[in-house]
């Protein structure tokens, strides 16, 4: 099969149809509508083998994956998704691992409702790179330089649960309880872009970041652009049962502040938007949770537990 082909095979002929896209895949370039008023925010994330997923995982998964981790992106801008490139390196033409492999896409585009609009096909060792695109109200994104000493940290979700997933699925541990297993290895494999959350938060949320690094290490970047600090109450974390359940109390905080993975949003209200914010989560049916406070002390990161300063010397994931 030759690269022309399996670009027609499996991705031109599965991707969904937006009325927005004008050409899509088979020209030189994709030519899209921008509603007016819409700003365009585009984000790209590459998933390499060995270093974003183990070699072993299902090609559905990858793919899922994939996609999800840029919609998290988009939904920490506040934006909405709409379109997404692929650029593909693979070793070989295996059928098999691109039949799952492009299944498992376009039903995540699908749900999403986004297309797949162009990429490029290349020979080389396993990886994905998927730029996506969506849309936010052109004064409406939401960032990481605004918000204000004073103002109350949240965290959607729970926290920690993909780096358990990920200790299990290293076979650095081994759990008794299968349906927590079941559970822990799907918020790993499996990441939901909080999107709703992402629209919601607009014009409410001061900042919004994406956790896709740890809590301890990306909610750094808010204070870096933001010129701010935080104190984070460790026992304020929210934490699923499965977490609770597997490891001890100090155990699961750890991966609660240092794990990657989890694609949660972590976002910062001030005082006055407090109201709103309630309103707006309880219309959408999602929750989040209250951590702590940002103050002045610029770039600190000040973790407590019980009224006692917290001991933490973990470090967030970093390539270099
Ligand atoms: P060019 O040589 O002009 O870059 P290609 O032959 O690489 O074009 O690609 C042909 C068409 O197929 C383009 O529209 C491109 O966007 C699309 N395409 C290539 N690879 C992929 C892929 N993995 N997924 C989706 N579309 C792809
Ligand atoms: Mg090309």
């Amino acid at each position: 099969m030759k690269e022309f082909n399996v670009i027609e095979y499996f991705f031109k002929a599965k991707s969904i149809q937006r009325k927005d896209v004008i050409i899509g895949i088979g020209d030189d370039g994709a030519v899209t509508h921008i509603p007016k008023g819409q700003a365009l925010v585009t984000t790209t994330d590459t998933l390499l083998s060995g270093v974003h997923f183990l070699p072993d995982t299902p090609p559905h998964a990858i793919a899922q994956k994939a996609i999800a981790v840029n919609l998290s992106d988009l939904a920490a801008m506040g934006a909405e998704p709409a379109w997404i490139s692929l650029s593909l390196s693979l070793p070989s033409v295996d059928k098999e691992w691109l039949e799952a492999f492009s299944n498992g896409l376009q039903q995540h585009a699908e749900y999403y409702s986004v297309q797949l609009i162009g990429g490029d096909t290349v020979q080389g060792p396993l990886a994905i790179t998927i730029t996506a695109q969506g849309f936010v109200p052109f004064d409406q994104a939401l960032t990481r330089s605004q918000a204000k000493p004073g103002d109350s940290v949240y965290v959607t979700g729970t926290l920690g649960d993909a780096g358990l997933g990920l200790a299990i699925a290293q076979k650095k541990c081994l759990l008794d309880d299968q349906l927590n297993t079941d559970y822990l290895l799907n918020r790993l494999n499996y990441p939901t872009p909080r999107l709703m959350v992402g629209t919601c938060l607009r014009r409410i949320a001061s900042a919004c970041i994406d956790i896709s690094d740890g809590l301890v290490s990306d909610i750094k970047h808010i204070l870096k652009a933001s010129e701010c600090g935080a104190t984070i109450h460790v026992d304020k974390l929210p934490m699923s049962q499965a977490l609770k359940d597997s490891v001890s109390s100090s155990q699961a905080i750890d991966y609660a502040l240092s794990a990657g993975d989890d694609y949660e949003l972590l976002f910062t209200v001030s005082e006055e938007q407090k109201g709103h914010l309630e309103t707006a989560l309880a219309s959408a049916n999602v929750h989040a949770t209250f951590i702590g406070q940002l103050n002045g002390a610029v770039g600190k990161l000040e973790l407590r537990q019980a009224d006692k300063p917290y001991d933490y010397n973990v470090k967030g994931y970093e390539h270099f």
